[in-house]
């Protein structure tokens, strides 16, 4: 029998870097955590690995005009804005990712209520020792496919 992986904040974005939205289900009491807790945030019972569909539904979200160093990086500013979004996933929990797809200048094309599904994004977070770039895997949403 393989030996399943511990609940570890590495080993999440490992799994977003799989494309797999992995959750964590408490088998005592019921409750889903994501982003994955090793306890759940309930009870304190030891949680498993849960794996989640991706899709959800927009709650709420912000465009950010004046962004982390990461994101300009990647070329937003003050006239190209990025969009973060917090999703309710159809599995219950609520989780923020940056939400892509859409005209991030054009609030028309983004709604509270929207349905949205996982897409994993690559940021370069910094430089190792030899100058080579590192990446880490986030979760973001896009526009259902139709
Ligand atoms: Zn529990």
């Amino acid at each position: 029998m393989a030996t399943t992986p511990m609940i570890t904040v590495q080993q999440y974005f490992e799994y977003l870097r799989e494309k797999k939205v992995m959750g964590a289900k408490c088998p005592k009491c019921g409750n889903i955590d994501l982003p994955p807790r090793r306890l759940c945030s309930e009870c304190l019972a030891e949680s498993e690995w849960m794996e989640f569909s991706g899709k959800g539904i927009i709650q709420t979200f912000t465009a950010i005009y004046v962004g982390a160093k990461v994101m300009t990086k990647k070329g937003y500013d003050r006239k190209h804005p990025y969009v973060f979004a917090v999703v309710k996933m159809e599995e219950g929990p609520s989780v923020s990712g940056q939400l892509v797809g859409i005209d991030e200048r054009d609030p028309n094309t983004y709604y509270i209520g929207m349905p949205v599904e996982a897409t994993f994004l690559k940021t370069e977070i910094r430089t190792d020792k030899e100058g080579n770039p590192v990446f880490r895997w986030d979760i973001g949403f896009q526009p259902v496919s139709t």
